[in-house]
């Protein structure tokens, strides 16, 4: 699944292209049917942003298209005229650019698709009151999943929901309710900080992420894993450095 920090990048590759009269086509059959070609193409775009795990391409006249990447779809940006392979859905060219989308589901063209979506972990800085503000209006959710809730806050994935949970010594199965305004706001800030790296190409090896069973590089314990929450993501954590708040009053019995 592409993370907000991949759709960051992909954004930053298609700055070049702002400022352009793009030619506009949607090769794919699925996407032909969207009739987005007939509106864009001829049209100057005027930003490209990402805005959690969607890419939102703003043109003049007031059009935004938005792109979700859904599981498989990838972005290529390449010289004009260079060969291509398969059917892409999207076709963006510039004088000397053109950009290329592949197996994206979602492409919608629309004047409100941002609103819908909760304030951007990777903005500089994160509006961290108004995303704490958001979870709390969810206050018995599992934190794993709220903190993947994107009309909460867009752009975190099950990763570094795990690595920052781990980080903040916080249980994925902890509920909005059970912590303070405080630990969520340091919650967030630590899962911007993570992703921010990442963005700028610094890599760390996770703490928890898809470590089921290897020991706890913090205190040796083995990582658990259970699926949570309607989409059923696998959340990882530390069960003695994470506690749930049942096995913190078990512990101090
Ligand atoms: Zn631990």
């Amino acid at each position: 699944m592409p993370e907000g920090d991949s759709i960051h990048r992909v954004a930053r590759r298609l700055q070049p292209l702002v400022g352009q009269r793009l030619e506009v086509e949607t090769p794919h059959p699925r996407a032909q049917v969207l009739r987005i070609a007939e509106r864009l193409d001829g049209l100057r775009l005027e930003g490209v942003e990402a805005v959690g795990k969607n890419l939102l391409l703003r043109f003049e006249g007031g059009l935004t298209l938005r792109s979700h990447l859904r599981m498989k779809g990838r972005w290529r940006v390449q010289p004009r005229g260079s060969r291509t392979f398969g059917t892409p859905w999207l076709v963006l060219r510039a004088a000397e650019l053109e950009a290329l989308e592949w197996n994206g589901p979602v492409l919608e063209l629309s004047d409100a698709v941002a609103r819908r979506l909760g304030p951007d972990i990777l903005a500089e800085p994160p509006d961290l009151d108004a995303m704490v503000a958001r979870l709390q209006r969810a206050p018995s959710l599992f934190l794993g999943e709220a903190l993947q809730r994107q009309e909460l806050v867009s752009g975190i994935g099950n990763m570094w929901a795990a690595e920052a949970l781990w980080s903040c010594r916080l249980s994925p199965w902890l509920e909005v309710a059970d912590v303070s305004g405080e630990e969520l706001g340091a919650l967030l800030a630590e899962a911007h900080r993570l992703m921010a790296d990442g963005l700028d190409g610094r890599r760390r090896s996770k703490q928890a992420y898809r470590r089921a069973g290897r020991p706890c590089r913090r205190c040796g314990e083995p990582i658990s894993s259970r699926g949570q929450g309607d989409a059923n993501r696998t959340a990882y954590w530390c069960p003695r450095c994470q506690p749930d708040r049942a096995s913190t009053q078990a512990a101090s019995m």
